[in-house]
């Protein structure tokens, strides 16, 4: 390890195997964490080329199980988010793509700081289960289309270890280490076609455009050195996502869009499933793809789907049902505003920080967390409000928790004389 943490500082190139040698070596623990700790920051300053994050991605995949779908139907399409605030777009991106015939098995992770996580939302509905074995969620996506689970140490174990030194050595941030992370989970995963979300602005792991940009052109780009069909959509996350913030308000709002609801949150589920569609072969462009999945929503096949997928993990009744019995929280409280005006800017980081408070995600990964909690977004950037009227609704589960959120909401939102123009959903598509 000595010789290969000077390679990577004097910043010459790792041959294949010194890479699948570090991806072992994390994954057994046969190499010990202050070096792997001291290769990070290497490879954080001395960035690796696209060989060798394909190489190092590789071996992370191999470094565990990998789960075969070779038993159930194409084309399989796998997504994923760099994470934002308000995103639930995989309880509704997964109905819609199973009623256009693709095919899903995902792991979801669990929410930490202000990015919420799929499981601690499919955790609050009562009965889902999300320990699926790698041979239930293999059986379960081909009689249902879908299914999802925890992430599992079994599958990408390198990464894990990988993952967890870099969170504590200020080395996440590295686009070929996050390309790596990323893309070893959907190739242990076994997807063939993945979607990736990757958000930008002030609520999203990569604050500006260029940022996003490098990350999501590396994604594309080591995606295809790996037999990978990798599309990036670059979209917003300046603002919250939809209209909630907070586990079991997002469910609901999954709900009630899949049964009908219109906004911002389902379009950016449409676009999605254009792009997915389109990139497994299955419409001819991204537009033909959103049409099909418009119709999928509109004539309920996308709800179909989630209502069989939903009962094949255990909750019970039909999705209205399931939206009535999830946890309310006991304060409810409207933000007013406090002017006239059009909403300039509603900011995605400090309504996050609003649901932390509340308790409604980690700040460190054992927390608990409350899963009635957050906050309701009743107005978006570019709306025109008037004096008094309800911008924000909070969700607490104690009066003075509801006072302390009320007064950093207020600080969440700007509001100006003049008209505004809305942020753009998509920002840019890569790949
Ligand atoms: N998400 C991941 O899965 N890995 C990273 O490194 C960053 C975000």
């Amino acid at each position: 390890m000595p010789r290969v943490i000077a390679e990577r500082r004097d910043g010459r190139a790792h041959a294949r195997e010194t890479l699948e040698a570090i991806a072992r070596g994390a994954a057994t623990g046969s190499i010990p964490d202050y070096q792997l700790a001291a290769w990070l920051m290497a490879a954080y300053f001395r960035p690796l080329g696209r060989d060798e994050t394909a190489w190092l991605t590789r071996a992370m995949a191999d470094s565990g199980a990998r789960i075969d779908l070779s038993s159930i139907p194409r084309p399989w399409v796998d997504k994923h988010s760099t994470g934002g605030v308000g995103d639930k777009t995989t309880l509704v991106l997964l109905p819609l793509l199973a009623a256009c015939g693709l095919t899903t098995v995902k792991m979801s992770g669990r929410g930490l700081g202000i990015t919420g996580g799929t499981i601690d939302k499919l955790a609050c509905v009562p009965g889902f289960r999300t320990d699926l074995s790698p041979e239930e969620l293999v059986g379960q996506a081909g009689r249902v289309g879908i299914a999802l689970g925890g992430q599992t140490a079994a599958l990408a174990p390198a990464d894990k270890a990988l993952y967890a030194l870099r969170d504590v050595t200020a080395t996440v941030d590295s686009v070929p280490l996050i390309v790596s992370s990323i893309l070893s989970k959907k190739l242990a995963g076994g997807a063939e076609t993945v979607v990736i979300d990757v958000k930008c602005g002030a609520g999203a792991f990569m604050p500006d455009l260029a940022a996003a940009r490098s990350l999501a052109e590396m994604l594309v780009e080591v995606g295809a050195l790996l037999g990978l069909s990798v599309r990036c959509a670059i979209t917003d996350m300046d603002q919250p996502l939809g209209r909630t913030v907070g586990n079991a308000l997002e469910v609901v709002e999954a709900i009630q869009t899949l049964l009908g609801a219109k906004g911002r949150f389902r379009d950016l589920c449409l676009q999605l499933a254009g792009l997915a569609l389109h990139a497994c072969g299955a419409a001819t462009n991204r537009e033909a793809g959103v049409e099909r999945a418009d119709m999928a929503m509109v004539d309920g096949a996308a709800a179909g789907r989630c209502q069989a997928w939903f009962a094949a993990q255990g909750a019970r009744g039909d999705l209205a049902a399931i939206a009535a019995d999830l946890p309310r929280a006991p304060v409810v409280r409207e933000v007013l505003a406090p002017c006239a005006g059009w909403v300039a800017r509603l900011d995605a980081r400090k309504v996050g920080e609003v649901v932390l408070s509340l308790g409604g995600g980690r700040r460190r990964k054992d927390d608990p967390i409350d899963p009635a909690v957050g906050v309701e977004c009743l107005v978006a950037v570019a709306d025109a409000v008037a004096d008094g009227q309800p911008v924000m609704r909070v969700h607490a589960s104690t009066g003075s928790q509801a006072d302390e959120a009320e007064g950093a909401l207020a600080a969440a939102i700007t509001l100006s004389p003049d008209p505004v123009p809305p942020n753009p959903l998509i920002i840019e598509v890569i790949g």
